[in-house]
């Protein structure tokens, strides 16, 4: 019998973030997600691993060392709160320094695998200075700068098909080609006002599957012939699905499913490492966007 490789998971969902009840950001669905994707048999649990935490130093190939110690020693004000929609506690910053640590330690995992990830991250909508959308810190690029800085990687593409923008990545790595960044994302979605990505792709409302696959494949296309990257970043949200209260797309989950196995398909038939993060999901109920995750670590699987 021919062993397939682990594909490593790591997740941050232990440090648990008090959240008043009823707030829009759904904390309890990654616990859900780490426990179905076990014992759903989805992935052995032997591949799962609690996040490690990502060093200050890690963060300041992005991000402001004022804003990095203003979250970290629990100075934020409250607008800056407010503009990430999360209250500051210190199992925030915890559960914020595993989120990166997670995408950082599922890319030297890629490197060696291929193909590992993080039940966390795609916190896109982190800029350099401060945090917003849910989003401290910004993995994808605090790894792509880690993959530059100490990995000798010369190329990276972070590709991010969240239904909303990728707008803090794309300002971070506006004047780097050596980062390309490919954001495709509800036109009429927040943020209201977009960045400039290397390759931004607008959708309509209710864009649905057939739609967006087709999308997909000329982005895909295109990127290939604008920039050939060593390694790639995948943010895998899944808010494009119709039953997602903040999407405003009308994908299903096999159409998500499908989407993955694209992108999948196309970076690893060219031996890319691929790192997937998770994204947005808040489907009503819960239960569906843990389904559609669920169904990208199924597809991770066939390429394991
Ligand atoms: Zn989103």
């Amino acid at each position: 019998m021919v062993e397939s490789t682990a594909v490593h998971i790591y997740y941050s969902d232990h440090h648990a973030v008090p959240l008043p009840p009823g707030h829009r950001f759904p904390m309890g669905k990654y616990a859900r997600l780490r426990a179905r994707l076990v014992d759903d048999a989805v992935v052995p649990a032997a591949w799962l691993a609690p996040a490690p935490l990502a060093s200050r130093d890690e963060l300041e190939r992005v991000h402001d060392a004022d804003y990095v110690a203003a979250v970290i020693d629990g100075r934020l004000d409250e607008r800056a709160q407010r503009r990430i929609g999360l209250t500051w506690s210190p199992a925030m910053v915890t559960r914020s320094l595993a989120s990166v640590g997670g995408t950082l330690a599922a890319a030297r995992a890629a490197l060696r695998d291929g193909l590992a990830g993080n039940l966390a991250g795609g916190t896109h909508h982190a800029h350099r200075g401060f945090g917003s959308g849910f989003c401290v810190w910004n993995d994808l690029a605090v790894t792509a700068r880690w993959l530059l800085a100490e990995r000798g990687v010369r190329r990276v593409l972070i590709l991010d098909l969240d239904v909303h923008q990728g707008d803090g990545t794309a300002t971070i790595f506006a004047d780097e080609p050596r980062v390309f960044t490919c954001s495709m994302h509800g036109a009429r979605n927040f943020p209201f006002h977009k960045a400039t990505s290397d390759l931004d792709v607008e959708l309509p409302d209710g864009a649905d599957d057939a739609l967006v696959l087709a999308r997909l494949d000329e982005t895909l296309a295109a990127v290939a012939e604008r920039f050939s990257p060593d390694v790639v970043l995948y943010q895998a949200g899944v808010d494009a699905l119709a039953a997602d209260k903040l999407g405003r797309l009308g994908m299903s989950a096999a159409g998500l499913a499908e989407r993955d196995r694209r992108v999948l398909g196309h970076f690893r038939s060219r031996g890319l490492p691929v790192v997937l993060t998770l994204g947005g999901g808040y489907g009503d109920p819960i239960d569906l966007t843990i389904d559609a995750h669920l169904g990208t670590y199924r597809v991770a699987r066939e390429f394991a």
